[in-house]
Parts: structure tokens; C-alpha cells; sequence
């Protein structure tokens, strides 16, 4: 991949030229917001159906379970289906919980410290360090449970195709303080890229020193496509089992970015002996989830198309903001050399690479015309880009307008940025 950098003969002249661009844009006291993937408000309305359900008097599920009791820490049987539909897992392997797939990541990691997993000599908590591959860039909130749990954290490189499963192979071969990673699947967070079956297939059956590796795979963009193209993510589980490494992939999902993020459903979907142990912990903190929740998302969708259709409607709200960034990014720095980016065909995001030793900078320029930016270096472990190249933009939630608005602004910072750094 070539280097990023403004030729030494134009910066003199884009440095003038973006330094007048820069002040007009500061001048227009602009306030926008770029930085977190949330669904907009127009998106949020696509689901307010789900406020007249479960309809008054369907208190029972299809098993005669009264969701207004406690129990079934499995979750609903009929929402269980639609999702194992979805993420092609079976239904007995899937369990459906509260609000948030990031809190059953974090209980996963956090019963692993304290008890250990199946397969696992002890507590991971007992072992002198526990180390986790981080493809990066990656998903902050990832990485900040690794840290919260005291793991420490790998960065391993992306590829078009998903992780650098080479890279994984080759660190997690010999060293038995390695006993995981995180995959995000489908549309990562924030490259877009997607698992191959091969990269998917090389993971899941690597031999690996620690007999108690896992693989977080966080399918949280599943069905959020944004083309007609709808990818269908690697079957994960089937190929574990198949390479006889049943136990090593967890995966999560959730409604966040369906529903309500506020109000959603996450899944776990794991192994027979996974989720029994899974569940076992999650039964000393827990009688059961919230089954009026479940009954009425299932009833909001009815079956898995009704679930597609309904991501559909999401797209028709969301794609013009990639499109807008796509544009406005071609059109300002095609062809310059200070930036690549991603073109996405679902999820939530768009990485952007500027020139190495810019990002923090573009961030600050960026900041201090009203532009709100997730931080340089967050899309790292710790917190640290290596080369502070890498920028994560989140389209959804702001509207159109100001997605148009707040990427020319962008463009403008990046220039400057390259222009400061070729001229020193
Ligand atoms: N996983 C990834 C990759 C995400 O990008 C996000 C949100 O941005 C989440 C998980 C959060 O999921 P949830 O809302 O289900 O906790």
C-alpha cells in the first residue's frame, strides 16, 4: 500500500489555499457531531410501533411462558427463532438477553477471570497475564473491556478479508497467554470489511498454545446492509465444530441497531457446553431476561423477513449519508494523496486513513471549527494509533445537510493537516 503524503512540489500551494478554507469554515460557528455510530432520530421512528406491543392481553408466549413472570433465562422461544434465522445458528444454541450484546461480551470475559472456561486449566484470572489479538482498527468499546479486566491487548492488522488470520496463526501458536481475539464478522467496525469463509475456516481451526482459546465473534451488523449486495456472514459456529473446535467462537448480536439501542434485544450464541456454562453463571445474577421486551420485538417483526424488510427501511434512510461522504471524500481528496477510505457495504462506519502523524491533528482541526470527531488512536488498544493514521466517521446520525457539511470540513482539516506536515 503506498504512503500516504503530499507531494513536497503542491504543499506550498495547498497549505494557502487550506488555510483559507479552514478560516471560512471556523468562521460559520458550525456544531456538528460525528463521532458515535447511534441510529438517527428517523431511523428510531421506524420501530415506535413497538410501543403499542406486546398488544394488552398476550401475556403468554407460544409455550404458554407468562412473559410478565420471572424465568426462561434462555429467553423467548419465538424471537430465539426469527434471530437463529438470521445469524443461521441453531435455535437450542441461541439465548436471548437484555439490552446491550456488549454486556454478555463483558460477562464472558468477566466469568472467564473469575471461573474460568470450559477446556481451561483456571480461572483466567489465576493465569500471570491473559492476552487478547486485537484487530485493529477495531471497536473502542472492545477493547476498553479487555482493559477494564486487566487483559492485555495484541493489535493485529486488518485486511479486506477480516483479521490477518496469518498473523493470528502465527502469534496464537506459541503463546499460551493468548486466549483470544475479537472478530467483528460482518461490515466491521469501522473498516466495513467482511470474513471470508477461508479466513473464517483458518481461525477457527489454528492450533493455538492455550487449550482455552476463544473467539469473541461480535455479529452486530449482520443485516445492516446498506446494498443490494447482502453479504451472508461465515457460519462460525458450524465451521468450529467442523474443525473440531466446537467450543472456541462465541457469538453476539443484538437489536441495538435495529430497534432501539435504548430498548433492544442481544443474543448469545455459542456451543452446547458454552452456553451451559454461560448460563450457569449468568443464573447467579439472573432469573431471566425481559420477556415483554422479546414478545414484543417478536411481534413487531412477526418472522425473519420481517426483519429484513425492516433493515431495508433503515437503509433507505442511511445509504444517502455514505453515499454524501463517498462523494464529498472523492471529490476533495481523490486523487491527492493524503487520504484512503472505505467504501463500505453495510455497518455503520467509515475509516478513514490521513497522512501518518495527522490524525490527532485533523481531530483537533476539526474540533475547534465545530466538528466533532471520534478521537485519533480509538479505533487502537490503549488508545494508541502506531502511526496516528486512522480516523473512524460515523454518517447515521446526524442529517443529511449536515453529513455533507461536516465532511467538507473534514476534507479542509485533512488537507491542512497533510499541507502542515509536507511543509514542516
Ligand atoms: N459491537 C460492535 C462492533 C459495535 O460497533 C457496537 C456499537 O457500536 C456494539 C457491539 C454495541 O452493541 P450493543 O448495543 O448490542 O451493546
Amino acid at each position: 500500500m503506498t504512503t500516504l503524503a503530499l507531494s513536497p512540489d503542491a504543499a506550498a500551494t495547498v497549505l494557502a489555499e487550506q488555510q483559507e478554507a479552514y478560516a471560512d469554515l471556523r468562521a460559520r460557528n458550525l456544531t456538528l457531531d460525528l463521532t458515535r455510530g447511534k441510529p438517527s432520530a428517523e431511523q428510531l421512528d421506524l420501530s415506535d410501533g413497538l410501543f403499542a406491543l406486546p398488544a394488552p392481553g398476550t401475556v403468554a408466549s407460544e409455550n404458554g411462558v407468562d412473559v410478565r413472570n420471572y424465568g426462561g433465562l434462555d429467553g423467548l422461544v419465538e424471537l430465539r427463532r426469527i434471530f437463529a434465522e438470521l445469524l443461521d445458528v441453531p435455535v437450542e444454541q441461541l439465548l436471548a438477553g437484555g439490552n446491550g450484546s456488549l454486556t454478555l461480551m463483558h460477562d464472558t470475559l468477566a466469568f472467564a477471570t473469575l471461573f474460568g472456561v470450559p477446556g481451561g486449566e483456571r480461572p483466567w484470572g489465576r493465569e500471570e497475564t491473559v492476552t487478547f489479538l486485537c484487530p485493529s482498527p477495531g471497536y473502542d468499546r472492545h477493547f476498553a473491556v479487555c482493559e477494564a479486566l486487566g487483559i492485555r491487548m495484541v493489535p493485529i492488522p486488518m485486511t479486506p478479508d477480516g483479521p490477518d488470520a496469518e498473523a493470528a496463526a502465527a502469534l496464537v501458536a506459541d503463546d499460551p497467554s493468548i486466549k483470544g481475539m475479537w472478530v467483528v464478522p460482518t461490515y466491521a467496525n469501522p473498516d466495513g470489511s467482511v470474513v471470508t469463509t477461508e479466513v473464517a475456516r483458518r481461525l477457527v481451526s489454528m492450533p493455538t498454545a492455550a487449550p482455552d482459546f476463544r473467539i469473541l465473534w461480535d455479529n452486530a451488523y449482520a443485516v445492516h446492509h446498506l446494498t443490494d449486495d447482502e453479504v451472508v456472514s461465515a457460519d462460525a459456529l458450524g465451521l468450529a465444530a467442523e474443525a473440531g473446535h466446537a467450543d472456541r467462537v462465541l457469538m453476539y448480536a443484538s437489536t441495538s441497531k435495529i430497534t432501539f439501542p435504548g430498548a433492544g434485544v442481544s443474543f448469545l450464541a455459542a456451543s452446547p457446553a458454552n452456553l451451559a456454562w454461560y448460563k450457569k453463571h449468568l443464573a447467579a445474577q439472573s432469573i431471566g431476561p425481559d420477556k415483554v421486551n422479546h414478545l414484543r420485538h417478536a411481534q413487531f417483526f412477526g418472522d425473519a423477513e420481517g426483519v429484513r424488510a425492516h433493515m431495508r427501511k433503515h437503509r433507505d434512510v442511511i445509504a444517502p449519508k455514505f453515499a454524501a461522504v463517498e462523494q464529498i471524500l472523492t471529490e476533495r481528496l481523490g486523487g491527492t494523496g493524503v487520504a484512503r477510505w472505505t467504501t463500505p457495504k453495510g455497518g455503520y462506519f467509515v475509516s478513514l486513513d490521513v497522512v501518518p502523524g495527522t490524525a490527532a491533528r485533523v481531530v483537533a482541526l476539526a474540533k475547534d471549527a465545530g466538528i466533532a470527531l471520534t478521537p485519533a488512536g480509538s479505533t487502537y488498544p490503549y488508545g494508541q494509533d502506531p502511526v496516528d493514521g486512522n480516523i473512524r466517521l460515523a454518517p447515521t446520525l446526524p442529517p443529511l445537510d449536515e453529513v455533507e457539511v461536516a465532511m467538507d470540513g473534514v476534507a479542509t482539516c485533512v488537507l491542512l493537516a497533510a499541507a502542515e506536515a509536507a511543509t514542516g
